[in-house]
């Protein structure tokens, strides 16, 4: 599998590395050989792996079909938007209240990001990373960003519990 020679050992920011022995690029071939490809690029995008993958194509597959749907046209951008929703789930910002702890200095919730410890990119900052005019964002790509948002939120999650798990247990048997 091509993803799997693209791994390193950024691995152990997945926190499987404390109280095992140490990991070796074959083992964590070996643990990830497996794993659904699309849940392991989510877990790589979040240690800022963002590489060409078997996952981001299977993901990309998956915007362009809500793009049939709703009918928005052939768009060279779509993967832009995919990164775009991408970091916004897998990376998100800190917040600058609680610096992304999520509590205050009463250690009660945050206020400001209500306990998240996140904050969100500025709709500017999406346009940007684009390539788009921040009015041609607002008009076109603010309503599809929310549609794609909205289906890594429902979707994602599993995907990624589970190829972490799948590792882990893997680790822990080997
Ligand atoms: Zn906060």
């Amino acid at each position: 599998m091509e993803i799997l020679a693209r791994l390193n050992p950024k691995c152990q920011n997945w926190g499987v590395g404390g109280g095992f022995d140490p990991l070796t690029p074959l083992m964590i071939s070996a643990a990830c050989a497996g794993a659904d490809s699309l849940g392991l690029m989510i877990l790589q995008w979040k240690v800022g792996q963002k590489i060409p993958s078997a996952g981001y194509d299977k993901l990309l597959g998956r915007i362009k079909d809500i793009s049939e749907r709703h009918k928005w046209g052939i768009s060279t951008r779509l993967s832009y938007l995919m990164e775009v929703c991408l970091d916004d789930y897998a990376q998100p910002l800190k917040c600058k209240s609680c610096h992304g702890t999520g509590k205050n200095e009463l250690h009660k919730d945050c206020g400001k990001c209500g306990g998240s410890g996140n904050r969100n990119r500025s709709n500017a900052s999406r346009a940007k990373q684009m390539g788009v005019h921040r009015s041609t964002y607002m008009r076109v790509w603010a309503r599809r960003y929310r549609i794609v948002m909205n289906y890594f939120m429902d979707t994602l999650p599993e995907l990624e519990y589970r190829a972490e798990w799948h590792i882990k247990n893997h680790l822990k048997s080997a």
